[in-house]
C-alpha cells in the first residue's frame, strides 16, 4: 500500500473532464469514478483511506459499470417476453468477484493502469475481497460456473439460492487438526449487491389445512400455517463475457413476518413471540457445510423450502405482468433443479396453481411437470436426500397432501402399467416404508420433471442403471447426460495469466469465448520455443504457489520438483489416504535405500472436511503428521515435501490449478458423479492420475490415452470385488510393500509414539475398506511410478502438458449450457446491445423488472 502522503500527491482532481464519471472505461474515466465512489459511496476521503476502502471503492466502480448492462438486458428480455431459465440452486460458490467482473468487462489493462497512475498495486486491491463461499465444493462451484456461461452465451437467465450471512465456513489448523472458524464474509458490507426491500415474499410454515368449497361450488383446501416469515431479494449481477448481457443472481434473506407467532401473542407472550421472530431469521443464516452425506436437519427442510417459495412466488409475478393468469407458465420459464435441494418446488408450484391460482388438478401438473428438470448429482446411498414424513407434514401439511396426492396418481398409473410386479411399484412410491415413513426427494423430483439427467457420461448409465433404474424403464427419453463444464475466463484467464497470453498469442482473443479454439496449441506440443514458453509459464504458476504455501504455513518447497496436488473436500471416497500410502510407500524406501523413483516431488493437499465426519479429521490429521516426519527427516526432505494448504476455497484454488504437474483424481470408480477439479487441472496443463470413474474417462478419451496415468479398477471390477467378498486384509498379507506401509501408520512413527491415533482408519481399511484402496493400491503405485518416470524427460512431460490443455475445450461449462439450451430447456440467446438508448432518460416509466 502507498504512504498516506504518496496517495496525497496524486489524488486527481475531478470534475475536469466531460466523460462519463460513471460509465467510461479509458484509465482516466476509472480514475476520477474511482475517487468519487471513496467520495460519495465510501464516504471517505483519500489521505485516510484504508486498504479496505480501497477494494469497497473499486467495486463500486466497478459496479456502476455493470448497472448499465444490467439494466439494459433486464429490459431487452421482458420487450422481448423471452423464455427464461430459472436455475435452482442451494449453493453458489462463486469465489472473488472483483477480478472476474473487471475480465468480463475487459477493462482490467484501464484498471491497472488507473490504480498504478493513482500509486496503487491492482492485485492489493484484489487480495482484499473476502469471497463469497456460499457452498461446499463442486455443486456450488458448478451453479457458478453455469451463471458465467449463461451470460456469456446470452441465456436469459436467474439464479435463485440462499443468502447464507455466514457461508461455509473458514479451516484453521491447529496441531494437524482442523478446527472450524465461522465465515464472516459479510461483516465489512458486500458491495456487488442489491438489496431490494420492496421485493419481499410470505413464506409460511406449519399449521394445518381445512377443506373448504369455493364460490364455484369446488372443493378446495386452505393451509392455516403457524409461522410465517419473509423472504426478500439480494440482487448479484452477473456478467456475460465478451457481449454486454448481464444476468441476475437473486438470493433470498429471511426476515421475522408481521404475524410471527399469532399463537403467542395472543396468550400474551410478548417473548416467546420475539423469540419466534429470531427464530424465523435463523432461517438464512448458515450453510449447512456437509459435502454428500444427507443431513436430515429439520431448519435445513426450512432453507429448500423457503428459497423455493420465495423464487417461485418471484417467477409467478413476472409471469402475471405478461399473463391474466397460470397458463403458458412453462413456456416462460424452464426451472432447473440441481440435485434434490430445491425438488420441494414440484409441491409448491402445484401448491400455488391449486390454492392460490384456482387451477384443476390436471392442469396443474401439466404445467409443473413441464416447467422443471432435475439433475442428479450422486449415486451414494447416504446422500441421496429423504425427509420423515412426520417432520415433513409438521413443517409443511398442505405440501405433504400434495405428495401424497401425486404419489395416488402416479401408483395407480404404476400399478395398470405393471399389475404383476407390486415390489416394482414400491420401490418407485414417493414414499418410503418402513419404521420411519420417508418422502423420497429424488422420486419426487424425477416424476415432476420432464427432464433428469447426470452429471458425466458414465455416472448418466449408472443413474439409469442404477438409482433410477426403474424410471428410466418407464421413462427412457426423460433421460439425459449432460457432461459437467467450468469456465475458462476464471479458471485459465482469471487464475493463469501467463496461460491467457500464450494461447491469446496463438488463438487470438476468441478462444475465452469458444474453448474449442485451444485446439491450436496442438501443433506447437513439440516446439522447442513452444515449449520452453510453456516451461516458464508453469514454472511461473509453481512459484506463486510455493509463495503462497510459505505464507500460509511456513513451508519451504521446491518448484523445480514435481507438483503432485490432490485438493478437494475431504471424504473416503475421494481417497485422499491412499494418496498418503503412496507418499508412505516412497518415504520408506528412501529409508531403506531401495528407492527406485528419484523425481523429487512436492505432495500438495487442501480441502475442507464435514465438521461431523470424524473420518475424513483423521485423514487431515494424517496429511499432517506424516508432513510433519517427511519434512523434518534430512535424508528425506530434499526429495519429498508434503504441505497441506488451509482453507481451501475458490480464492486458493485459482492460485493452486495453475501449479500442478499432476492432477489426483483417485476416487473409487463409481463414487465420483463427474469432478470438476480433474477439468480445471487438464485446462491448465496438468497431466492426471486416475482412476475410470466420473468425467476423468471423457478427460481420457479427450486428451489421448497415453497422455494420462490411468490405474484402477473399473466400475464392473469394482462391483464384482464387492459381490465376490472383497477381503481387504489379503491384500495386506500377500503384498510386502503395503504391509510395511500400513505397519508403519500403525507403528506410532507419525504420531509420537501414538500406536492408536490412526488406528480407525487402519482398522477401517484392513476390516472393511469400502473404499477398496487395498485392491487398488499397486496400480496406484505403478502408475505413480509411471508418472514418476515421465516428469525426468522435460520435452515429454511439457509435450503431454501442451496436449492436455488443447485438448480440454470440451470441458468449458459453455458446451455444457449449450447442450441444456438445446436439449433439455429449448431456449434461444437473447444478445443485449448497448448502443440504443446508452444512459438516455427514458420517457416514460417501465415496469420494474
Ligand atoms: C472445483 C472446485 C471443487 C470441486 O473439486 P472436485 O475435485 O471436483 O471435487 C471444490 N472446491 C472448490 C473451491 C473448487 O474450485
Amino acid at each position: 500500500m502507498p504512504s498516506g502522503t504518496a496517495r496525497k500527491e496524486r489524488a486527481p482532481m475531478h470534475g475536469s473532464s466531460d466523460e462519463r464519471t460513471r460509465t467510461g472505461m479509458s484509465p482516466e474515466s476509472l480514475k476520477r469514478a474511482f475517487v468519487d465512489s471513496m467520495f460519495y459511496v465510501q464516504a471517505r476521503y483519500w489521505e485516510v483511506a484504508t486498504p479496505h476502502d480501497l477494494y469497497m471503492a473499486a467495486a463500486y466502480t466497478v459496479r456502476d459499470r455493470m448497472l448499465e448492462r444490467w439494466i439494459r438486458t433486464a429490459e431487452t428480455y421482458r420487450k422481448a417476453d423471452a423464455r427464461t431459465v430459472c436455475y435452482l440452486s442451494a449453493e453458489y460458490l462463486l469465489g472473488p468477484q472483483l477480478g472476474n467482473n473487471l475480465i468480463n468487462l475487459g477493462i482490467v489493462d484501464s484498471a491497472r493502469q488507473g490504480a498504478r497512475d493513482l500509486g496503487i498495486d491492482l492485485q492489493e486491491i484484489l487480495d482484499q475481497e473476502p469471497e463469497p463461499g456460499l457452498g461446499n465444493g463442486g455443486l456450488g462451484r458448478l451453479a457458478a460456473c453455469y451463471l458465467d456461461s449463461l451470460a456469456t452465451l446470452s441465456i436469459p437467465a436467474i439464479g435463485y439460492g440462499i443468502r447464507y450471512e455466514h457461508g461455509i465456513f473458514d479451516q484453521k489448523i491447529v496441531d494437524g487438526w482442523q478446527v472450524e472458524d465461522c465465515d464472516l464474509w459479510l461483516t465489512n458490507g458486500n458491495p456487488w449487491e442489491i438489496p431490494r426491500p420492496l421485493l419481499r415474499y410470505p413464506v409460511r410454515f406449519g399449521g394445518h389445512t381445512e377443506p373448504y368449497t369455493d364460490e364455484h361450488g369446488r372443493f378446495r383446501v386452505r393451509w392455516v400455517p403457524e409461522l410465517d416469515l419473509y423472504g426478500m431479494a439480494y440482487d448479484t449481477p452477473v456478467l456475460g463475457f465478451g457481449n454486454d448481457n448481464t444476468n441476475l443472481l437473486r438470493l433470498w434473506h429471511a426476515t421475522a413476518g408481521r404475524s410471527f407467532d399469532l399463537q403467542a401473542f395472543h396468550k400474551g407472550d410478548y417473548y416467546g413471540a420475539v423469540n419466534a421472530k429470531v427464530g424465523a431469521e435463523n432461517i438464512t443464516k448458515v450453510l449447512y457445510p456437509n459435502d454428500e452425506p444427507e443431513v436430515g436437519k429439520e431448519l435445513r427442510l426450512k432453507q429448500q423450502y423457503f428459497f423455493v417459495s420465495c423464487s417461485l412466488q418471484d417467477m409467478v409475478r413476472v409471469h402475471l405482468q405478461h399473463a391474466p393468469n397460470l397458463e403458458g407458465f412453462h413456456e416462460r420459464f424452464a426451472a432447473q433443479l440441481n440435485d434434490t435441494h430445491p425438488s420441494i418446488a414440484v409441491a409448491e408450484l402445484m401448491r400455488l396453481c391449486l390454492d392460490e391460482h384456482g387451477m384443476d388438478w390436471e392442469r396443474a401438473w401439466e404445467i409443473t411437470r413441464r416447467t422443471f428438470a432435475y439433475t442428479n448429482h450422486t449415486l451414494l446411498p447416504e446422500a441421496l436426500e429423504t425427509w420423515p414424513v412426520e417432520l415433513f407434514g409438521r413443517l409443511l401439511p398442505r405440501h405433504l397432501e400434495i405428495i401424497y396426492e401425486i404419489n395416488a396418481r402416479f401408483l395407480d398409473e404404476l400399478r395398470m402399467r405393471y399389475p404383476f410386479d407390486p415390489e416394482r411399484v414400491a420401490r418407485m412410491s414417493l414414499i418410503e416404508e418402513g419404521p420411519v415413513r420417508r418422502v423420497r426427494m429424488a422420486h419426487l423430483a424425477t416424476v415432476g420433471s420432464f427432464a433428469v439427467n447426470g452429471v458425466a457420461a458414465i455416472h448418466s448409465e449408472l443413474v439409469k442403471s442404477t438409482v433410477l433404474r426403474d424410471f428410466h424403464e418407464l421413462w427412457p427419453e426423460k433421460f439425459h447426460n449432460i457432461t459437467n463444464g467450468v469456465t475458462p475466463r476464471r479458471f485459465i484467464q482469471l487464475s493463469n495469466p501467463d496461460l491467457c497470453g500464450i494461447i491469446t498469442d496463438l488463438a487470438g482473443p476468441g478462444w475465452a469465448r469458444d474453448a474449442e479454439n485451444l485446439r491450436t496449441l496442438e501443433p506447437h506440443a513439440d516446439d522447442a520455443a513452444f515449449q520452453q514458453r510453456w516451461q516458464a509459464m508453469k514454472r511461473a504458476a509453481k512459484e506463486r504457489l510455493a509463495a503462497r504455501i510459505r505464507e500460509a504455513t511456513g513451508a519451504v518447497v521446491d518448484p523445480q520438483s514435481l507438483f503432485d496436488i490432490q485438493v478437494k473436500r475431504i471424504h473416503e471416497y475421494k481417497r485422499q489416504h491412499l494418496n498418503l500410502l503412496h507418499i508412505v510407500a516412497l518415504y520408506h524406501r528412501i529409508k531403506q535405500g531401495t528407492d527406485s523413483d528419484p523425481t523429487p516431488r512436492t505432495f500438495v493437499f487442501g480441502g475442507k472436511a464435514a465438521p461431523g465426519y470424524f473420518m475424513a479429521k483423521l485423514i487431515i490429521k494424517l496429511i499432517h503428521s506424516v508432513a510433519e516426519v517427511i519434512n523434518r527427516d534430512p535424508e528425506v526432505n530434499q526429495r519429498l515435501r508434503v504441505v497441506f494448504v488451509p482453507n481451501f476455497n475458490v480464492k486458493n484454488a485459482e492460485c493452486i490449478y495453475p501449479a500442478a504437474d499432476l492432477s489426483e483424481q483417485i476416487s473409487t470408480a463409481g463414487k465420483e458423479a463427474s469432478g470438476t477439479g480433474n477439468m480445471k487441472f487438464s485446462m491448465n496443463g496438468a497431466l492426471t492420475i486416475g482412476t475410470l470413474d466420473g468425467a476423468n474417462v471423457e478427460i481420457r478419451d479427450a486428451v489421448g490415452h497415453e497422455n494420462f496415468f490411468l490405474f484402477g479398477l473399473t466400475v464392473a471390477e469394482v462391483e464384482r470385488t464387492l459381490a465376490e467378498g472383497y477381503r481387504p486384509w489379503e491384500y495386506y498379507r500377500s503384498h510386502d510393500e503395503l504391509r510395511e506401509v500400513i505397519d508403519l501408520l500403525r507403528s506410532g512413527l507419525f504420531s509420537h509414539g501414538d500406536p492408536d491415533l490412526f488406528r480407525p482408519l487402519t482398522d477401517s481399511l484392513l476390516q472393511h475398506d469400502p473404499y477398496l484402496l487395498l485392491a487398488d493400491y499397486p496400480a496406484y503405485v505403478e502408475a505413480q511410478a509411471r508418472a514418476g518416470d515421465a516428469f525426468r524427460d522435460p520435452a515429454g512431460w511439457t509435450r503431454m502438458s501442451i496436449l492436455n490443455a488443447a485438448r480440454t475445450g470440451f470441458f468449458s461449462s459453455d458446451r455444457a449450457i449449450r447442450e441444456y439450451c438445446r436439449n433439455i430447456w429449448q431456449v434461444e440467446p437473447m444478445p443485449v446491445s448497448l448502443a440504443a438508448g446508452n444512459g438516455s432518460v427514458p420517457a416514460a416509466r417501465a415496469d420494474p423488472a
